[in-house]
């Protein structure tokens, strides 16, 4: 184990491991990337390499503080999270932390708080937050996970070093699927090309699961005809039952038209997420074009945000599909 051994997000590892080799780790990072990137992973690394007991500036994985770190029970690494049943981070959680980082360190070594995802403090955690940042307690590090900065404080962003994490690399995907899971090339090329780019979206992929259902709603989507507000409705309360498969099918569905966009106007099926459906795309995409392929990618993701913040699902589908069909 060890530093060398994660793959992707090089350019934010160079940075890291070189502040600690220099001694100069800031106090506080924010990491910004989508789910799954490795954020979580690296900044887990980081506390081992700062409790290590082998290896310096690195870790062995196998340690007493290596392994109490990967069990969460290391008293000198904390990782915040809402806690169980909860939709935040409360500010009862940050003032307990924040009453943690000024003891002294038990080892003697930095204290490390991971806040993930920073995203979930509430307006009031991150006040109580910020005035931690402002006078942070000696020898701590404080790293902030977020997919996007947007729902922190700027007076909390300004206040951390911020590291971006961008998607992993297709290949880099496949192969940690093929390294760490034993997956064949062949399915491991097929998982990484519908993540996204996304190591923990992959994880997430039962594949067969996912052939059958992606069989359905490309099917759906394709045998929906224009002005077919009769089928988008049926297709929408169909959809609707059920909050996550929603999301889900909102989630592919950009994909799905982001394919039929880069088919439309690159001619080149090479960089299609939806590799082995290839077939059912060329069909769609000589049906559509560039402006609604691009309308409905978009709509993708107004639609999930309306559904996670609980709005009438059926009426929020019903909305997008009425688009798709409307806009052929
Ligand atoms: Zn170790």
């Amino acid at each position: 184990m060890g530093f060398a051994e994660i793959i992707g997000q090089q350019k934010s590892l160079t940075i890291l491991r070189s502040a600690l080799a220099n001694g100069r780790l800031h106090h506080a990072y924010l990491f910004l990337g989508p789910e799954g990137v490795g954020k979580h992973t690296i900044a887990v690394a980081v506390a081992k390499a700062i409790h290590c007991r082998d290896l310096e500036n690195d870790f062995c994985g196998g340690c007493v503080n290596c392994r109490r770190i990967a069990d969460g029970n290391h008293p000198d690494v904390r990782v915040i999270e809402p806690l169980s049943g909860k939709k935040e981070i409360s500010i009862a959680q940050i003032r307990e932390l924040e009453r943690e980082l000024n003891f002294r360190s038990f080892t003697g070594n930095r204290k490390v708080a991971i806040i993930d995802p920073a995203t979930l403090m509430n307006l009031s955690s991150q006040n109580a937050l910020l005035k931690t940042l402002e006078e942070p307690p000696p020898d701590c590090l404080i790293i902030l996970l977020a997919a996007n900065g947007g729902a922190l404080l700027p007076t909390l962003r300004s206040r951390c070093l911020r590291l971006s994490f961008a998607p992993l690399a297709r290949a880099d995907v496949a192969l940690y699927l093929q390294s760490q899971l034993d997956m064949n090339g062949g399915d491991a090329a097929f998982v990484a090309a519908l993540s996204m780019g996304s190591i923990g979206a992959a994880l997430a992929l039962d594949k067969d699961e996912w052939v059958e259902k992606r069989r359905i709603w490309s099917g759906m989507l394709g045998s929906l005809k224009t002005r077919d507000y009769q089928g988008a409705m049926i297709a929408a309360e169909a959809l609707a039952s059920n909050r996550d498969e929603a999301l889900k099918f909102l989630k592919w569905t950009e994909s799905w038209y982001r394919d039929l966009l880069v088919y439309e106007v690159t001619k080149d099926s090479d960089q299609l997420v939806n590799l082995d459906m290839q077939v059912e795309i060329l069909r769609q995409s000589a049906a559509s074009n560039v402006e609604s392929s691009l309308r409905a990618m978009v709509q993708t993701g107004g639609a999930a945000a309306r559904i996670q913040r609980n709005l009438n699902r059926r009426m929020v589908l019903e909305k997008f599909l009425f688009g798709v069909v409307g806009g052929r």
